[in-house]
């Protein structure tokens, strides 16, 4: 624990995270890391949150004093239909990850992952540079629709998504605009030949799911290689960039940068993202 006292009066602001399951969020341990940090008199709890349950619960919000919430999976995409205004950002993603209680009591939601993705890129390789070229995509889900938004939206001028469900992949793309191809998976290598940026942003490699298994042959050395799974956090696919002499970027740090705009909008701190920070919460495994 030790990064300060952690003061919660019957006057501490309160937030937190839903989701169902949500104990594996890390979110609880980083939030409540900054908020002992700060001397902030607050709290930020894991709230479990069925699917059926998931409007009953944002509107008690505002009733129950919370400042905001996160959400997590399945929640992401429900709540945009529940909130009272959303961001610019979240429409074009279709999922809000960050909601803010409003003084009148409406719900505005965000989403912040766009902004966590290439926050972690530029602070994990200098010189990023999303218009460097094409990137490839691998994955077509929530993360991989943020990850999308957020390399075009810095300059990048050509996405190549690739998903086991072409179809999925083909919505994305038909949503999100002609700077998005989508490309079955057997066209990887000739995908990635040119390739300036590699994400995984499937759930492959993860603590409990199937490996990520691709050959990286086709891929120039100088292309960036991220994995937006953080648990481990040298997943294979970042091992084989690495020892092929490619830069990688870890995933945990785009989970703590998209934290941030919602711990300034309900503790009134701007927090950072240090070395301190990132190692609590490898420590908590
Ligand atoms: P999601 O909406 O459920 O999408 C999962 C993606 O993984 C889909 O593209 C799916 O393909 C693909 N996939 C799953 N199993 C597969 C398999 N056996 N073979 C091939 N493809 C498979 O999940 P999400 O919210 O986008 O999250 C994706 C990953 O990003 C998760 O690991 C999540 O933890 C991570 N993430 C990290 C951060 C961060 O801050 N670092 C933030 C958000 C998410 P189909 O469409 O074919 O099913």
């Amino acid at each position: 624990m030790g990064n300060g006292t952690h003061i919660i009066s019957g006057r501490a602001k309160t937030a937190g995270v839903m989701g169902w399951p949500i104990g594996h969020s890390k979110s609880p341990a980083l939030h409540n890391f900054w908020l002992r940090q700060h001397h902030i008199d607050g709290a930020y709890v894991p709230m479990a949150v069925k699917p059926e349950h998931l409007t009953q619960a944002l509107r008690a919000l505002s009733a129950q004093g919370f400042a905001g919430v996160n959400l997590t999976v399945p929640h992401k995409e429900a709540a945009t239909t529940i909130v009272d205004e959303i961001s610019d950002v979240a429409k074009k993603i279709g999922a809000i990850n960050t909601i803010f209680v409003l003084p009148d009591g409406r719900l505005r939601g965000t989403n912040t992952d766009a902004f966590g993705f290439i926050e972690n890129l530029k602070q994990g390789f200098t010189g990023f540079n999303a218009a460097a070229g094409p990137a490839v995509v691998l994955g077509a889900g929530g993360a991989a629709r943020a990850v999308c938004v957020a390399l075009i939206d810095a300059g990048c001028r050509e996405v190549r998504v690739i998903n086991r469900t072409l179809a999925r992949g083909e919505a994305l793309a038909k949503s999100l605009g002609a700077k998005i191809k989508t490309l079955p998976w057997q066209n990887l290598a000739t995908a990635m030949k040119d390739a300036a940026l590699l994400v995984n942003a499937t759930s492959l490699g993860m603590t409990g799911q199937p490996p990520l298994d691709i050959d990286l042959s086709s891929l120039p050395k100088t292309a960036v290689v991220t994995d937006l799974v953080y648990a481990p956090l040298d997943t294979a696919l970042l091992v084989a960039g690495r020892e092929r002499g490619n830069p990688t970027v870890d995933g945990l740090g785009m989970l703590l940068y998209q934290a941030q705009a919602g711990f300034e909008g309900w503790f009134g701190v701007k927090p950072s993202v240090t070395p301190e920070l990132r190692q609590h919460l490898l420590s908590l495994g």
